[in-house]
């Protein structure tokens, strides 16, 4: 399929490198295409950034038949435009589809597509240290439709936005709540797939624990609020005596890319990596056997965000006396450098 390119008339300002934020600017352009049952994926198409107009009854405003991903771009010293894993994203998509009674997409064309789009708003790729150019590629379904049913219209569009530093003062622990009451995904749910209605659902126990002055929540299984699931809106990693240990994708656990990475490099390093059912009780004895090292969060936002507080029923412990440990900081610089070509790509992850 060929992608008709509109450059704008209008060409934005860009935003100033130390000020960016995330999701808050979007570049000059976006890619759409549309899907319909006879034509299937068609008309794709690059055109100026804009708002769109669309019927109030418009099937994803109602029932929330809605997908996404997330992924970056970043800028090489040697002026490369490099993609993280981005073939893990569209595979992922595609699952979210599956599940969503999308239609599928071409993973290699709509690959193809998000790398004209960037290559065309390449300017817009911030070049401050931590910065990055996010990609948010996403289906609605566009039905005018007010019955219960998968619809039969969609877009998939892909906006951009230069994005912040996460961490503008180096990596920083956070203080996590462990959530006992919400659950953010059960089995036979949605959990392991990337529906914007499981980020609505997290929205009030996020809301509580900000509340309460934490950072982030813990999220537990949803059957017995015993196992641990994920933190926030990122996997999960528990160093434990001398081996790393991960919750398994019970199927409720969103596969993130980073936290296949984390455990393909760790494992490169000689560390044992352990996917397995971990519960909260085991994290707390662990602690107060002076076994648990390091807690951290892995997601494309971020990278790495380690834990420094857990705070389960009342209870609170400090991981590694609340300071962000050395494997924690070692992935980070590796995947970090990886990332944005200052450091060798030993594993042919960026393209
Ligand atoms: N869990 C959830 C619920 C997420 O939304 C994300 C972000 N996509 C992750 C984990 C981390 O996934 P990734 O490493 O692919 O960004």
């Amino acid at each position: 399929m060929e992608i008709t390119v509109q450059k704008t008339d209008n060409p934005k300002e860009k935003p100033d490198q130390g000020n960016l934020g995330f999701g808050t600017n979007f570049t000059d352009h976006m890619f759409i295409m549309d899907y319909s049952k006879d034509k299937g994926w068609h008309d794709a198409r690059i055109v100026p950034y804009g708002p769109m107009k669309f019927d109030p009854a418009m099937a994803t405003l109602h029932y929330g038949q809605a997908v996404f991903e997330g992924m970056k771009a970043y800028k090489s010293p040697d002026n490369r435009i490099l993609l993280f894993r981005p073939e893990k994203n569209m595979e992922r998509l595609n699952n979210t589809n599956d599940r969503m009674c999308i239609p599928r997409i071409d993973e290699e064309f709509c690959l193809e597509a998000i790398k004209k789009l960037v290559n065309i708003d390449k300017e817009w790729i911030p070049t401050a240290p931590g910065t990055s150019l996010y990609i948010r590629p996403f289906i609605i379904a566009t039905d005018k439709y007010l019955g219960l049913k998968p619809s039969s219209t969609y877009k998939f569009m892909v906006i951009l936005s230069p994005v912040g530093a996460y961490y503008p003062q180096g990596v920083n622990p956070v203080e996590i709540y462990v959530e006992n009451e919400y659950v953010r995904a059960v089995p036979g749910g949605t959990g392991h797939v990337k529906t914007s209605g499981n980020y609505a659902a997290s929205l009030k126990a996020q809301a509580e624990a900000s509340a309460r002055g934490y950072v982030q929540v813990l999220w537990l299984d949803g059957l017995e609020r015993k196992y641990i699931e994920e933190v926030g809106s990122m996997n999960v990693f528990f160093k434990i005596d001398s081996e790393l240990v991960t919750p398994a994708l019970v199927g409720s656990i969103l596969p993130g890319v980073t936290r296949d990475s984390t455990i393909e490099l760790v494992k490169s390093w000689g560390i044992k990596v352990t996917e397995r059912r971990v519960s909260i009780a085991e994290i707390f004895e662990e602690h107060k056997k002076g076994r648990l090292d390091e807690a951290f969060g892995t997601g494309t936002a971020a990278v790495i965000s380690p834990i420094g507080e857990l705070n389960w029923e009342g209870r609170s412990i400090k991981v590694n006396d609340g300071k962000t440990g050395r494997l924690a900081e070692r992935i980070y610089q590796k995947l970090t450098g990886i990332q944005t070509g200052e450091l060798e790509d030993d594993f042919g992850w960026t393209e």
